[in-house]
This record gives C-alpha cells, structure tokens and sequence, in this order.
C-alpha cells in the first residue's frame, strides 16, 4: 500500500493566537489534545478532510511543554511554521527497513512510540528534499483497541493474552476521587451523565498452567443495570475466548483479584434453568480470605459492589480455593496484597526468564491513575491506596515491570517511567517483551 498523508504539524509559539486563526477565523474544529511526553510537546488536531479509509486528515498545532522540547528549540531556530509533514503506512518497520537498504538518512533508524498509541519513524530532511518527515503506523489506535479483544505478550515462556468483556462506564468523579473535574476531564472525556468510559480486560497466563485473572461483568445482570452503567458487550469474553484460540473448558485456575462484580460478575453464569453455576467447568477459583468475608458480610458502603451470584455459587459447587497470605499460584504467577480499593484487594505479579510483569486491577485501573494523588472516591481507605501504590509503582520503575491496566479503554499494558518528579505510562505494543 502506497503512504497516505496522515497529518501536518505546525509548530506555535501562540497557542491562543494560532487557534484564533485556525478554529475561529478559519472554522475549524479542535476536536483533541494530546501530551506526546516523550516529546515534551502538546498536539492539538485539527481535521481537514478524511481519507479512502474512513480516517482523518489533520492539521496538529504542536506546543512546547518545556524549554527543552524539540518544538522549542525548532522555533528558536527557525521561528514558527510547518515542521513536519506525516505521511501513514501499514507496517512503519518495514518502510524503515526498505529505506536503509536505499542508503537514505533517517533519524530514527528504529520505529518508535508516537501519539495515540501509533508506531513512527522520522526521516532526515536531507533525504526528503528539506522535510522533515515523519512515518506512522497508526495501530494500534485507540478506535482499534476497542474493535480488537485479544493482545499477546510473550514473558519469557509465559504467554499473557489480555482479554476484554466489553466496556461500561463508571461516574468520572467517583473514578477519579479528590482530583477535580478541570483536571480529569482532560484526560477522558464524560458522557451526558457525568460517566466515563472503562474496558473490562481480563488476563489469560498460559504456561504450566491456563490461567485467568478477573473474568469481567458476564452477563447476569437486568436491563436497570446496563442502563447505570451503559454496558457495552455486544462482544465480550466469549468472543475473546474464541478469537484467542480458547474456551471456558481450557481453564485450570480462575484468580481473583478482588470480588467487585466488574471483576467477578464473569465467574458464573444462569444456566437455563435459571440457576447460578461456575463458568469455567473445569476450574478451581482462587479468592483471598479476607475479601472474601468483606463480600459476603457487606456493609452499606460496599454493598453495590458485591452481588451474591457472583460467587456465592462457587462455594456451593466447592471449587473456591481460599488464599491466607502472599503467595505462589502456579509457577511464575503470585498475588500480593494491597489494600485501599478493598482491606484484602491483590495484585497478580508475573515473572519469567527475568521479566516481570503486573496485573494491576483497581490499584491502578487506568493509566491515568498512576499519578500517586489520582485515586478512585470508590476506594475504601484511599491513605492505604496510596502507600499500595508507592510501593508498587517504586516497584515497577526500577524492575521494568510491564504493568497490565485493566479498565484503561485504550491502553492494555505499558511501562511506568518517572519524568522530572512525575510517573508516566509508556504504552507497550503487544509482541515478545525484550
Ligand atoms: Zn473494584
Ligand atoms: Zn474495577
């Protein structure tokens, strides 16, 4: 396939004066903002036109967010204007690959993490006629992300397929705590009741052992209840299964990492006969101790959260394990606990050859919780939240710990790295992890 033209990027100096020009005097629209951190710059796109596939063509106002981003130094350079042209192609490695062999200079001789999830390289101007240009893969883009239902990582000789039984969306306030509403809302975008969008991504570990961690919402619950929480699972971990190469027969364990019903709701299932049963026939279900007394002793606080069917039938089926304490579930997988969302909710930590990898849940449900003061109103001791997190988060930066976000709608796993005094998430494109 021939590259088509993806965007064009003008470097501002005035933000405010650039969109007087571009959206008010020339009408058109602002429809997304975009810190590329790596980059120290903010983009702003702005669509002029769509391409065969259905995509948009943008202008992208680039804006320095600090002295030493490239943006900056291009403006003090060579003032303000048009700094790059980008130009999209379906395998970025490729096209890289197939330019070296011609000789030509480029400035990125491997292809990197570009914005919105997207793969680039830059080429050198000096190959391209004084342009700097810039190739992009556009996958996995976020739209993609939510067609899409199964990413494979390879840790070692573990494989972790990462899962999705759909979305729903939770009250952004209650999602994002103390943090207001002029700061979080940046980040994701509410819907006309105040909600924001979640994925529900279970994760599969296959090595001695299949594995399953969470299991989503299922499907057991009435028409009131996917109204609240606008549940969206017109393809859901049946279809994940399926695409995956698997079914509810070929799993050994099903771990929890705590018992909400967005977590555990996919445990069971109403048969025909309008019983309750476990969903996975052949499965033991591992559950800690004390999360599970906190689920079947609710108070007013938490009672929402825990519906009985959930997981009550697993004990009447006898295929509950109970967990006490830290510990090894199958080779290379451990949970470990860390309260705040819940007295008793785990982590699920994986390691294989020397990698490590972590399976999050409501820790750190999506990526912008990873700053330690973003934490859910819906925790239940946000103090011990915190610690959790520094702890973990401290963890993860020095081992380069590939962390799995279970409710981000648009990131499956990433890196934390720590920028200036800040934590921020490198998205990691599923594939071996070297
Ligand atoms: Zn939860
Ligand atoms: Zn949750």
């Amino acid at each position: 396939m021939k590259p088509i033209i993806d965007h064009i990027g003008i470097a501002v100096s005035d933000l405010d004066a650039a969109l007087a020009f571009y959206r008010d005097a020339l009408g058109l629209e602002l429809t997304e903002s975009e810190d590329v951190l790596s980059q120290r710059v903010r983009a702003h796109f702005l669509p002029v036109g769509q391409v065969a596939d259905g995509s948009h063509v943008n202008l992208e106002l680039l804006e320095a967010t600090a002295p030493d981003s490239p943006i900056a130094k291009f403006i003090d350079k060579r003032g303000a204007g048009i700094h790059h042209i980008t130009l999209r192609v379906p395998d970025v490695a490729a096209a890289v690959a197939a330019l070296k062999s011609r000789g030509l200079r480029l400035i990125d001789e491997q292809p990197r993490p570009g914005a919105e999830g997207s793969t680039i390289a830059f080429v050198h101007p000096t190959a391209t006629g004084g342009v700097l240009l810039e190739l992009k893969q556009a996958a996995p883009a976020a739209a993609q992300v939510r067609e899409s239902r199964v990413f494979r990582y390879q840790l070692g000789d573990l494989e972790l397929i990462s899962m999705c039984d759909g979305f729903l969306a939770l009250d952004g306030g209650a999602m994002f705590g103390a943090v207001p509403k002029a700061l979080w809302e940046k980040k994701t975008t509410p819907d006309e009741r105040n909600r924001i969008t979640l994925a529900m991504r279970p994760l599969i570990v296959r090595g001695v052992r299949t594995m399953i961690i969470d299991a989503g919402l299922g499907d057991k619950e009435d028409e009131r209840f996917r109204d609240i929480y606008r549940v969206e699972r017109e393809r859901n971990l049946d279809h994940a299964l399926a695409d995956a190469g698997l079914s509810v027969e070929d799993i050994d364990i099903v771990l929890a990492t705590h018992l909400h019903f967005d977590h555990a709701g996919g445990f069971t299932i109403r048969d025909g006969s309008g019983r309750v049963r476990p969903r996975f026939p052949r499965a033991q279900y591992v559950v800690r101790r004390g999360e599970w007394e906190d689920a079947t002793h609710p108070h007013e606080r938490n009672r929402a959260s825990y519906l009985r069917d959930n997981f009550v039938p697993l004990a009447d089926a006898g295929v509950l394990q109970m967990v006490d304490d830290d510990q090894t579930i199958m080779p290379g997988v451990r949970v470990r606990r860390t309260p705040g969302h819940t007295a008793h909710h785990q982590i699920v930590l994986i390691e294989s050859a020397g990698k490590s990898a972590a399976f999050v849940a409501d820790l750190m449900p999506t990526t912008a919780h990873v700053p330690y003061a973003w934490i859910m109103g819906y925790d239940l001791y946000p103090m011990d939240t915190l610690a959790s997190k520094k702890a973990f988060v401290e963890d993860a930066i020095e081992h380069e710990t590939l962390v799995f976000f279970e409710h981000d709608p648009t990131v499956v796993a990433g890196y934390v790295r720590q920028q200036d005094r800040r934590q921020v998430v490198e998205p990691a494109a599923p594939g071996s992890v070297t």
